[in-house]
């Protein structure tokens, strides 16, 4: 017998586990139930092309109970574990998510509370025996292994692992209940009604029968004489939950079993049942999370979907089922439409995969579509989450999914406090709007102090808030809605002026003229250009930026590390507002001291950077500017 020390992260989380004040401990059934569930799948997916092993048809999981000795016993007729996989699977927390989970773990140290959430995130099945077992002895044979193994553990530091001589393939995992506590009882896990009523609430859809040994009590005619008779009874439907009617399926059955097979503890935001028969026919549960999953953004995050053939379980996680930027959906396909026995190498190019991932993107964006139209706080709730995914859907397709996207698209905007959708957007522009004006900003505050802004609110003209790193890009690439093109109210033209205004602003640069060349010879290279401003009406400057890049993207492209975009810069152009009192002040210093009209030129550009959020090229220069400019006022 060897005895080993389990990994220090896997003692945590047993510790987790064990103290943890879990309300849900019954789901330790469904979770051992699904793993011998998957064993199955596996031995069976197997045998399909090893010839070496046995082909079967009496696929089983049995379930009992011994009320003296107080264990629960759980067997499947799976594909066992091998000498290795038991150290691998049941002494590390398997789950790909594990260093992810203990970074999580050891943020929230000091936080009980959100332990229970952590645990719920993770592939802890196995462990979750501990939140009912003092003990538990998993006796396990692999085809792949002359000899069987029993691996035993109370959950503290240690676990053994000894040969044994189990004959037949599969896993056997005994639990040995904790002990009552006055608030804590343990002993209903082991009544029959209960674990009947669990299977029925957790497990009913598991494709291969549940057995349990029933104590059948018999009386003769008259009522007398009671016998017992023990039978071997199947608790579960077996119908799996993807193949029945959609009228059959109740909303809880669906989040019960997308907690169990996505390992969340939180019912789905939403899920979607989708049966098709066609072209390509395949049967599909989707599910989008309600809570953004700890790991999406990490490496190893496996994108895709579960995929099944003529309910034959083949792979976990297939990418090719979903589109990149619906990698947060989560759920299974089952089609009647490929080989069984293709190999997964195959599956990459495979014709009828592309058709339903394809049917199932547009099944996806639909749901969130009619979600959208029926109850938008709700579907804030979905945005907040996962928008970036859909925007990120139209900036890597380089349009070809404008059209199909482009009304999921929600913002926050000017002129309420919810979100705006670009058709409401356009459906509300004034008369004379011509064009859909965004700006980049992180809050609406900051945006009223913009002075960029406040034309167009003179105006009352409605304006999207961008507060997203990839906003920008999303829009460049839809370029537009409804025909109506978008305008950065810190860049280019914004097309505000009447007839008449726009006169008077050529006569001001045509009288302006000598003025305006002194202001921006003085800046030099600093700037592109300096212009009268069409937009300002109670600020004295602001920078604007030319064609291209706007300063969003600058700062975007600049924090994400690359040398290459280090040269990177937006056009800055200076606007200066021709009514403000500062224009007078500044002509005036323009005739009498041209020295000193290259130092307020130079205070004017820093100020604008500052509003911009751009850094400043002298930040010593600039007070020394000031300091000196209030020296001189004060005299
Ligand atoms: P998960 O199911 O998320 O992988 P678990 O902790 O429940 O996490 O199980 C860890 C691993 O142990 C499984 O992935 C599987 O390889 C193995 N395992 C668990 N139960 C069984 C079983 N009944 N038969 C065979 N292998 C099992």
């Amino acid at each position: 017998m060897e005895t080993r020390k389990f990994k220090t992260e896997s003692k945590r989380l047993l510790d987790l586990m064990i103290n943890s004040i879990y309300t849900n401990r019954e789901i330790f059934l469904r979770e051992l139930i699904s793993n011998a569930s998957d064993a199955i799948d596996k031995y069976h997916y197997l045998s399909l092309n090893d010839e070496n092993l046995e082909k079967r048809s009496d696929y089983s999981i049995l379930i009992e109970t011994d009320e003296k000795e107080r264990t629960i016993t759980i067997s499947d007729t799976g594909i066992g574990m091998t000498y290795d996989e038991l150290n691998d699977n049941l002494g590390t927390i398997a789950s790909s998510g594990s260093s992810e989970f203990i970074k999580k773990m050891k943020e929230n140290e000091n936080d009980k509370l959100n332990e229970v959430d952590i645990i719920g995130q993770f592939g802890v099945g196995f462990y979750s025996a501990f939140m009912v077992a003092k003990k538990v002895v998993v006796e396990t044979k692999s085809p792949f292994s002359k000899v069987g193994y029993t691996f035993t553990s109370t959950g503290e530091e240690e676990y053994s692992i000894e040969e044994n001589n189990k004959e037949d393939n599969g896993t056997r995992i005994t639990l040995f209940l904790r002990d009552n506590k006055e608030e804590d009882n343990y002993d209903d896990f082991l009544k029959e009604y209960k674990i009947r009523s669990l299977i029925k609430k957790y497990s009913d859809y598991i494709r291969y029968p549940i057995n349990m040994n029933v104590t059948h009590t018999t009386y003769d005619e008259k009522g007398e004489n009671p016998k017992e008779e023990v039978k071997l009874e199947t608790l579960n439907s077996m119908v799996p939950l993807w193949k029945k009617p959609k009228n059959e399926v109740t909303k809880e059955e669906l989040n019960e079993f997308y907690k169990s097979k996505f390992y969340d503890y939180k019912d789905p935001f939403t899920s979607i049942n989708v049966h098709v028969e066609g072209a390509v026919s395949y049967n599909s549960l989707l599910f989008i999370p309600s809570e953004v999953p700890m790991n999406l953004y990490s490496r190893d995050y496996e994108k895709g979907l579960s995929l099944y053939t003529k309910g034959v379980f083949i792979m976990d996680s297939c990418k090719d089922l979903i589109p990149d930027y619906l990698r947060f959906v989560k759920g299974l396909v089952d089609t009647s439409d490929l080989s069984l026995n293709i190999s997964r190498e195959m599956l990459q190019q495979n014709t009828v995969l592309k058709k339903i991932s394809q049917n199932i993107e547009t099944k996806v964006v639909k749901e969130l579509a009619s979600i959208k139209e029926k109850d938008l706080t709700r579907y804030v709730e979905f945005w907040k989450n996962f928008g970036s995914f859909i925007k990120y859907g139209i900036y890597e397709n380089y349009g070809s999914k404008n059209d199909l996207l482009k009304d999921l698209l929600i913002y926050h905007h000017s002129n309420g406090d919810d979100f705006i959708s670009l058709k409401d957007y356009v459906g509300g522009m004034k008369e004379d709007q011509k064009k859909i004006y965004f700006a980049s900003s992180s809050s609406k505050d900051s945006l009223n102090s913009l002075p960029q802004l406040e034309l167009l609110k003179k105006k009352g003209y409605d304006v999207i808030i961008l507060d997203d790193n990839i906003d920008e890009f999303a829009l460049q690439v839809l370029d537009k809605y409804d025909d109506k093109e978008f305008a950065n109210i810190s860049s280019e033209d914004l097309d505000l002026l009447n007839d008449e205004e726009k006169n008077d602003i050529e006569k001001k640069k045509e009288d302006n003229k000598d003025f305006i060349s002194a202001l921006k010879e003085s800046l030099g290279d600093k700037v592109k250009d300096v212009v009268i401003s069409k937009r300002l009406v109670d600020s004295p400057v602001c920078l604007v930026s030319g064609e291209g890049l706007s300063f969003e993207m600058e700062k975007v492209l600049k924090a994400q590390g690359n040398q290459m975009n280090e040269g990177i810069k937006a056009e800055r152009i200076l606007e200066i507002n021709p009514n403000h009192p500062l224009f007078d002040s500044l002509k005036n210093v323009y005739s009498k001291d041209k020295d000193q009209l290259k130092n307020y030129a130079s205070l004017l550009l820093d100020q604008a950077l500052l509003i911009e959020g751009l850094p400043l090229d002298n930040p010593l220069e600039f007070s020394k500017k000031m300091t000196d400019l209030m020296i001189e006022a004060s005299k």
